[in-house]
């Protein structure tokens, strides 16, 4: 099919696409500011086809936040609370394993674990979660961990970045979900996130983590005061550490929700602008496999016309997320696997279970057997 290119500043990009080419920063911030949706789109979608055909991944999973306590302030967040704040939870050890097993009964690949900067939860204790967790879910990949987490850890410990990554992945960390990177323009991160650390700290943990045979997510939180150039910029510097370590598996593009953060002036993303960074994304990103559309953030509605403009993963079942709901998301806390099966196949693509690192899973009731 041959595309109506109507803004004329998109047709030496479309050849690039075409030919395989690298995009430069100049042609993403075209991409950004082009009205013209349906052929950014129509672009993403040849790079996403070329890569993934009609496959169209999404796993079982089970978020744990163990605890919202946190010693920063980010005017973004709506989640991190003050340790003396009486809405502040932190969960026991057995809390956090009860919580893991309870009330689901699809057999889960994946627990993601996020959660504050707890000034009095040491190492050793994150430690000792995993491998509980290992102990009683050992088929079960523990994604865990943002890399501002993973910071923190290592500078109350005062050990290294690298000395940290190597404890908690032998307790039982498998790979790393990739937040906390926020946008990395530092006039922007000094107004919606000046506690945490910046974005070279953010990308050296990152590296540090692939050089350990780690792998990893990477996001970017757009629709707040960050524009096309810092989006741009962004995705770039990402590409430039991919092309190095190879580390990143999936990119998450994350709609900021204002909704109880000191940012609440701010308006919600729109559908234009949650569907344009997943075809930018795509575009932009030639070296990192995955692009995720997370439904819980942009709807399963609009994640499933993603589907069409760039994304080949629509996210997992999730049960019981926190941090977005907390700020104002109206999503379901949870989809039933058969709904995510529905919105697959209903955008004309073909579902693949995968566990995190891609592998197809094969199901039965409630057991999985990952294909190796
Ligand atoms: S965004 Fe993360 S580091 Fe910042 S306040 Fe919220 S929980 Fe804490």
């Amino acid at each position: 099919m041959q595309a109506i290119i109507e803004d004329a500043r998109l047709k030496p990009i479309l050849e690039k696409v075409q030919a395989g080419e690298r995009l430069s920063f100049e042609d993403g911030v075209t991409l950004y500011r082009s009205g013209d949706i349906l052929s950014v789109g129509y672009m993403a979608n040849l790079v996403r086809e070329r890569l993934h055909g009609d496959r169209t991944y999404f796993n079982v999973n089970r978020h744990i936040n163990p605890t919202d306590v946190c010693v920063a302030s980010c005017r973004l967040c709506a989640f991190g609370k003050r340790v003396r704040d009486p809405k502040a939870y932190t969960m026991s050890l057995d809390e956090v394993w009860h919580r893991a097993g309870e009330g689901w009964s699809e057999a889960i690949t994946e627990f993601h674990i996020v959660g504050g900067l707890h000034p009095e939860l040491t190492l050793d204790w994150y430690c000792e979660m995993l491998r509980g967790l290992k102990q009683r879910f050992p088929q079960v990949h523990l994604k865990a961990f943002t890399m501002v987490e993973i910071a923190y850890l290592a500078r109350r410990q005062k050990i290294g970045i690298r000395e940290t990554l190597e404890k908690l992945r032998d307790a039982g960390m498998d790979s790393l979900p990739g937040g906390g990177a926020e946008i990395f323009s530092e006039p922007v991160r000094r107004i919606i996130c000046d506690h945490k650390i910046d974005g070279n700290e953010w990308l050296e943990t990152a590296r540090i983590a692939h050089e350990l045979g780690l792998r990893s997510n990477c996001t970017m939180l757009y629709g707040h005061i960050e524009n096309e150039e810092d989006r741009v910029d962004h995705l770039v510097k990402l590409r430039e550490l991919q092309d190095v370590t190879g580390g990143f598996v999936t990119f998450i593009p994350l709609a900021f929700h204002p909704d109880n953060t000191p940012l609440q002036h701010i308006p919600k993303t729109t559908g234009f602008a949650d569907i344009r960074n997943i075809a930018v994304a795509r575009l932009m990103l030639d070296n990192i496999p995955h692009i995720k559309a997370y439904w819980v953030m942009m709807t399963p509605r609009i994640a499933q016309i993603a589907l069409r403009f760039g994304a080949d993963d629509i996210d997992g079942t999730v049960v019981e997320e926190k941090i977005y709901h907390d700020a104002g998301a109206t999503t379901s806390q949870s989809l039933r696997r058969s709904e995510l099966l529905r919105l697959i196949r209903k955008a004309g693509r073909e579902p693949i279970e995968r566990d995190t690192l891609y592998r197809p899973v094969q199901r039965t009731e409630a057991t999985f057997t990952v294909l190796v």
